[in-house]
């Protein structure tokens, strides 16, 4: 019995979208779940193989025909100034929608997920109108010229936990460094962005943008290994990752992987106590704790550790869990099933492992058959615990004591992965210290989740490769080409005169 009422009432099936209209595919129906209840509240119909080639190739002659990558900087800027518009007038809806497939909290959704939708337009819409080429001269009597060219066809692949934030992200550098391209969402997640290329193609030439939907192993897999796609900006799970990063190589396709993450929280006793414990309590319950930037490693210095963990799970405990379109909710449930069993099994890990749940740990039943539990705490008998090596991707915490800043930095680095971390602390010599010494792509120091759009955002290790953000995506969406003009004849040899 549903405990929820749906956020809105979705088309019945979720279609791929080609050469600016509805496509529908010949693969699979899968239904769509809403996770609050675990209902069942729509059917997806997978794009097989053919339907992938019909979307890149869509793609591949409006890139020859449509005149997008030919357009001026200030049209191209102009129509994504639009499409951040059109975000913004149908903000309602694609939240709704957003909350259907995915289970995050609405004012979560409205206040932070949609604004960064309709942004990421406006901000690349900016960033081209400043962009300029590059001219050498050179002594010897001629110039080189350098400038950067669409690339061509761009394969976006998206994942399930912030789709209308990430896909918008990639969607709006492609476009607006003049590529075409397809989106695929995650299987799970399709509705708001089949409505977000709805409204988008209603802007765009056709062909500019399509969609294909379906699982990663049969639409992603055939995507990201077609011979016509020219790019492959991807955000996902590592081990996806990999497979998609062969497949790329086998084409030779230049790809970008933001992928996992199991990010250091360090808390030295030199920070603000009162920020520092809402920046954790932030960076791993927002999202619903499904979020790769996670501040899932909560190290905090010996001396506080105690008091810091109690105030924390005060805290936690009156977090309200619940109904992803109440008002007052802060967190909703996973997103499916299988990743809500998922993250319980760590409960089970931390046991084996000698680790103590100091809070949560359990499904929450009386929410009905949502995929609902209780944001979890655990105290790692040390960085070794699995709960500690393993992105467990939802609202779970796992706390470390540190003795010394040389012991934070090594707890902190000794991981596979290397997104972002978190160093709290009012001591300069120690913030620099440590943010020098992080082996992660992104430091944040006593903020938690500030994106810079302007600056890179990415992994080191198996967190990623590439980065997103403006320039990287300039380098990434475009070819450089560099025409060389000798302002008089050079002298050069001639071959064959010299008798
Ligand atoms: P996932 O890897 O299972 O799937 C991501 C996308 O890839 C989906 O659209 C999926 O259908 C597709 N896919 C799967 N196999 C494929 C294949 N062989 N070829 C092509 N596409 C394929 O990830 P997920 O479970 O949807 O998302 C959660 C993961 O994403 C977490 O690990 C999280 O850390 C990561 N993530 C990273 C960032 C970042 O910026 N670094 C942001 C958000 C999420």
């Amino acid at each position: 019995m549903a405990k929820f009422q749906n956020p809105i009432t979705p088309p019945d099936y979720a279609f791929g979208w080609c050469n600016g209209d509805v496509a529908r595919g010949s693969g699979d129906e899968m239904p769509i779940f809403y996770p609050a209840t675990g209902q069942q509240v729509g059917t997806l119909i997978e794009d097989g193989p053919r339907d992938v080639d019909r979307a890149v190739s869509a793609a591949a002659k409006a890139f020859k025909t449509s005149g997008w990558p030919e357009l001026s900087v200030e049209k191209r800027a102009t129509i994504l100034e639009s499409c951040e518009k059109i975000i913004l007038e149908n903000i309602d809806e694609l939240a709704r929608l957003e909350c259907l497939a995915t289970g995050l909290v609405m004012t979560q959704i409205k206040a932070f997920h949609l604004p960064r939708a309709a942004y990421n337009f406006r901000f690349f819409a900016h960033y081209i109108s400043q962009a300029s080429g590059q001219r050498y001269d050179n002594t010897e009597g001629y110039m080189s010229t350098a400038k950067r060219e669409p690339a061509g066809v761009a394969a976006l692949i998206a994942p399930w936990n912030a789709p209308l934030a990430l896909a918008t992200m990639k969607i709006a550098a492609a476009l607006a460094f003049g590529n075409c391209a397809v989106l695929k969402p995650s299987e799970q997640t399709p509705y708001s962005l089949v409505k977000l290329v709805s409204l988008l193609n209603t802007i765009l030439p056709d062909g500019v943008l399509n969609l294909v939907n379906g699982r990663g192993s049969v639409t992603g897999a055939h995507l990201v290994g077609h011979p016509n796609v020219d790019r492959i900006s991807f955000t996902g799970g590592t081990i996806t990752g990999r497979d998609v990063m062969a497949a790329a190589g086998r084409q030779l396709t230049p790809c970008t992987m933001e992928l996992g993450g199991k990010s250091a929280n360090i808390i030295f006793a030199s920070a603000d106590f009162d920020r520092a414990l809402d920046s954790a309590l932030l960076s791993i319950f927002s999202t619903n704790g499904q979020q790769c930037l996670a501040g899932s490693r909560i190290l905090v210095e010996e001396t506080i550790f105690d008091e810091f963990v109690d105030a924390f799970l005060q805290r936690m405990s009156r977090i309200k869990v619940g109904d992803p379109l109440a008002k007052d909710t802060e967190v909703g449930p996973i997103a499916s099933k299988i990743h809500m069993e998922r993250i319980l099994s760590f409960v089970g890990h931390a046991n084996k492992d000698g680790d103590k749940v100091i809070g949560g740990g359990q499904r929450r039943e009386a929410l009905g058959d949502g995929y609902f539990i209780d944001p979890t705490a655990v105290a790692a008998k040390s960085n070794a615990s699995t709960v500690c090596q393993s992105e467990i991707f939802g609202p779970f915490a796992s706390f470390l004591k540190f003795k010394t800043e040389e012991e934070a930095i090594s707890i902190a680095n000794d991981t596979e992965f290397g997104l972002v971390s978190y160093i709290w602390s009012d001591h300069l010599p120690t913030v620099m210290n440590v943010s020098e010494r992080m082996r992660s792509g992104v430091v944040w120091v006593n903020t938690p989740l500030t994106r810079e759009l302007r600056a890179p955002f990415g992994g080191y290790k198996n967190s990623g490769v590439g980065r997103e953000g403006g320039h990287s995506c300039e380098e990434f969406y475009t070819e450089e080409k560099t025409v060389t003009i000798p302002k008089a004849p050079l002298d050069i040899f001639k071959f064959g005169k010299m008798r």
